[in-house]
């Protein structure tokens, strides 16, 4: 299966952390990545305060289920020592799967295509780069749905 993940971190070294996640992802037996995106740097969202965050996205070839796949992420971002502090708060990673397969999810753990994606400007800009043709499951194609998003929110570093 193919898979996009979206990755974000704004403490503790940002970039690294994003680096040493995506290592960690490609040193899992059944997970190959096969592309990553440039890293950008954006402000927090809603002016929450907090430093800039680096965002990219990846994309992966998997015999995992989206399930085992989040398991995955979660363990990975548990590895990290992320935080969880308040929703939308700042972390040390996050890792969000976006889109899986062209399937449509909708579980207690799980929505895929991610919700919040298609108005992400951090997300769609680096889905964009490695992949224009991609579809959004329901929404249409990342060349479409790009100008929702206002490109000047996101800095390529
Ligand atoms: P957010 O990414 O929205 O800032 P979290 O990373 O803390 O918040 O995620 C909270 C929960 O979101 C996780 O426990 C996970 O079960 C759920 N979740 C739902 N859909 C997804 C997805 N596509 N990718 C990653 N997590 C997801
Ligand atoms: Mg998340």
């Amino acid at each position: 299966m193919l898979a996009y993940i979206g990755l974000g971190s704004n403490l503790k070294d940002p970039k690294l952390q994003i680096e040493t996640a995506l290592k960690a992802l490609n040193e899992v037996d059944r997970i190959l990545v096969i592309k990553i995106s440039s890293f950008y740097e954006s402000k927090p969202l809603l002016d929450m305060s907090g430093p800039n965050y680096i965002n990219a996205v990846c994309k992966v070839d998997t015999s995992l289920s989206a399930s085992d796949l989040l398991d995955v992420c979660q363990q990975i971002e548990d590895n990290q020592k992320r935080i969880r502090e308040v929703k939308w708060g700042s972390r040390t990673i996050d890792l969000d799967i976006l889109l899986y397969d062209q399937q449509i999810i909708s579980s207690d753990r799980l929505s895929i295509p991610h919700p919040e994606m298609i108005d992400r400007a951090f997300v769609m800009v680096p889905l964009y780069e490695i992949d224009k043709e991609i579809n959004v499951p329901l929404l249409g194609s990342v060349e479409k749905l790009i100008d929702r998003v206002n490109k000047l929110d996101v800095k390529k570093i």
